[in-house]
C-alpha cells in the first residue's frame, strides 16, 4: 500500500471533521486504521464561538466554557427571562475545541496531520497544492459543491458580527443569554441582537441576520455600536475579540456524497439548519449516524443519512414566510417564545418534537400566512413578495 493511502481520510479538519474523528476514535473504530486530517489551517486560534441548547452531558463538555440556565427573548412590547429546562444553553470555544481534538490526533500516532490547500476530489483521491492522497473513506467538509436553482429553492444566509467586550465595572447579568433582542431597526428584514456575557464584566454581544444578502461591512460596526452605545448605554469597554460569519440557510437538501469515495459532512453536508443556521447540534447528530453506521458496515456504500422528514417542510414554509414578508420575521419567533414554555420551541428547533408537540407549536403562528405559504411550497409557486 503506497505511503499516500489512508483507510479514512479528513478533508477539512473544523468541526464537523474533529467532532467525527474524535467519535469514531473513542468507539474504536479508528483502531488500526490509517487516518489523515487535511485543512489548509493549523486550527490553533479562536475563529469561532459555538452557542447551542443541549439536555445533558455532551461528548465536548469539558469545552465548554459557559452554561446558562435562563434564555431572555425581547421583541417590541415584549421581554422575559425564560427558564429552558431541561436544555442548558452553552458556549464552547474554538480555539479550546481545536485544542481538545489536536491533543487526540498528537497521541495517536496512526492518525496524522498536514497542512495543505485542497484542490479536488478524483475518484479515492484528495488532490491538493502539495501531493496527492488516497482514502478508502473520504469525508469531506472543504470544498462545498452545490448546484443551486434559484426557481425551487430559498438562499437565506445567516450573517453576522460579534465582538467580545470587556467593561470596567460588573454590568451583566451573568446567569441569563440573550438569545435574540429583536428591538433593534428591522430595516424590513430578520435582524437580531445574542449577548452572551461569559461574566458579570464580560459579554460576546454578535448583530445578527438572516436575510438573502450582505450587509457592506461598515453596516455591522455602525449597529453594534448604536447597540452598545445606546441600547445598553454602557461607554467605558473595550474590545478583546471580534468574529464574523456567514453561515448558508439553504432549503436545497445538500449533496451527500461526491462519489462512492467521497462523502460530505457538516456545513458542507447540509447540517445548517435552514430555518436557524444552527449546525454545532446537528454535527454531533450527523457524527452519532455515520458511528453507528460505521460500527456495523466497512464502507459507506450503502449508507443513507436519516431524512429530516417533516422538518424539512417546516424549514420550507419557514423561508417562504421570510422571503414573502407578509409578516414581520420578529413575530414568528416572537409567537413561539412568548405563548409557549421554552423549552419548546428549543425542542421543535432541534428537529426532536413528537407530532403532538409539533400541533402545539404550529398553532401559535399566524394561520393564513403560514397556510398560503405551505401550499405555496407543495405547488413550488414563485415567491409573492409584499411590499
Ligand atoms: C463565526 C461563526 C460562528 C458560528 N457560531 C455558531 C453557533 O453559535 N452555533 C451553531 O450551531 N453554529 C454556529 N456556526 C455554524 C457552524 O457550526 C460552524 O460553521 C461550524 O464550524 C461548521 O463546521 P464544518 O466542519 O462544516 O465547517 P468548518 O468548521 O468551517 O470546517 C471546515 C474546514 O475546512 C477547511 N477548508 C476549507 N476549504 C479548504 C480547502 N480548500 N483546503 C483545505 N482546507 C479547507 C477550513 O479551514 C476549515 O477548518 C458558526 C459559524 C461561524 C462562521
Amino acid at each position: 500500500m503506497s505511503d499516500n493511502h489512508y483507510d479514512y481520510i479528513f478533508a477539512g479538519g473544523g468541526a464537523a471533521a474533529l467532532s467525527l474523528l474524535v467519535r469514531m476514535q473513542q468507539e474504536g473504530i479508528l483502531r488500526d486504521k490509517k487516518v489523515l486530517v487535511i485543512d489548509k489551517d493549523k486550527k490553533e486560534h479562536n475563529d469561532r464561538t459555538w452557542c447551542f441548547w443541549e439536555e445533558k452531558e455532551g461528548l465536548f463538555e469539558s469545552c465548554v466554557v459557559k452554561t446558562w440556565d435562563k434564555i431572555r427573548f425581547a421583541s417590541p412590547g415584549y421581554d422575559a427571562k425564560l427558564n429552558p429546562q431541561p436544555y442548558q444553553y452553552k458556549m464552547i470555544r474554538s480555539q479550546g475545541f481545536y485544542q481538545y481534538c489536536n491533543q487526540i490526533i498528537s497521541q495517536n500516532s496512526h492518525i496524522h496531520f498536514v497542512q495543505d490547500m485542497i484542490l479536488n476530489f478524483e475518484n479515492n483521491a484528495v488532490v491538493t497544492t502539495d501531493g496527492r492522497y488516497t482514502g478508502n473513506i473520504i469525508f469531506n467538509s472543504s470544498i462545498q459543491y452545490l448546484d443551486k436553482d434559484e426557481s425551487r429553492y430559498h438562499y437565506f444566509l445567516q450573517h453576522f458580527k460579534g465582538k467580545f467586550i470587556e467593561t470596567e465595572q460588573p454590568f451583566f447579568e451573568e446567569g441569563v443569554a440573550t438569545l435574540m433582542d429583536f428591538t433593534i431597526d428591522q430595516h424590513n428584514e430578520c435582524r437580531f441582537m445574542y449577548i452572551l456575557p461569559v461574566s458579570k464584566t464580560k459579554a460576546l454581544i454578535e448583530f445578527t441576520i438572516f436575510s438573502e444578502n450582505l450587509l457592506e461591512k461598515e453596516e455591522y460596526e455602525t449597529e453594534l455600536n448604536n447597540y452598545i452605545d445606546e441600547k445598553l448605554k454602557y461607554h467605558a469597554y473595550k474590545v478583546t475579540e471580534e468574529e464574523f460569519g456567514v453561515i448558508p440557510m439553504y432549503n436545497q437538501p445538500f449533496i451527500k456524497k461526491i462519489n462512492p469515495h467521497v462523502f460530505n459532512i457538516g456545513t458542507n453536508g447540509g447540517a445548517s439548519k435552514a430555518s436557524t443556521g444552527f449546525t454545532f447540534h446537528f454535527i454531533q447528530e450527523e457524527s452519532k449516524q455515520l458511528i453507528a453506521h460505521l460500527k456495523k458496515h466497512p464502507t459507506l456504500s450503502n449508507y443513507n443519512p436519516k431524512s429530516k422528514g417533516r422538518f424539512q417542510f417546516y424549514d420550507d414554509v419557514f423561508l417562504r414566510v421570510l422571503r414573502e414578508k407578509k409578516v414581520p420575521a420578529f413575530y414568528l419567533f416572537n409567537c413561539m417564545f412568548r405563548k409557549l414554555p421554552a423549552y419548546l420551541p428549543l425542542k421543535f428547533l432541534s428537529e426532536e418534537t413528537s407530532m403532538l408537540e409539533d400541533l402545539k407549536i404550529l398553532r401559535v403562528f399566524p394561520t393564513m400566512v403560514f397556510m398560503k405559504a405551505a401550499i405555496g411550497e407543495l405547488l413550488k409557486q414563485p415567491v409573492r413578495r409584499a411590499e
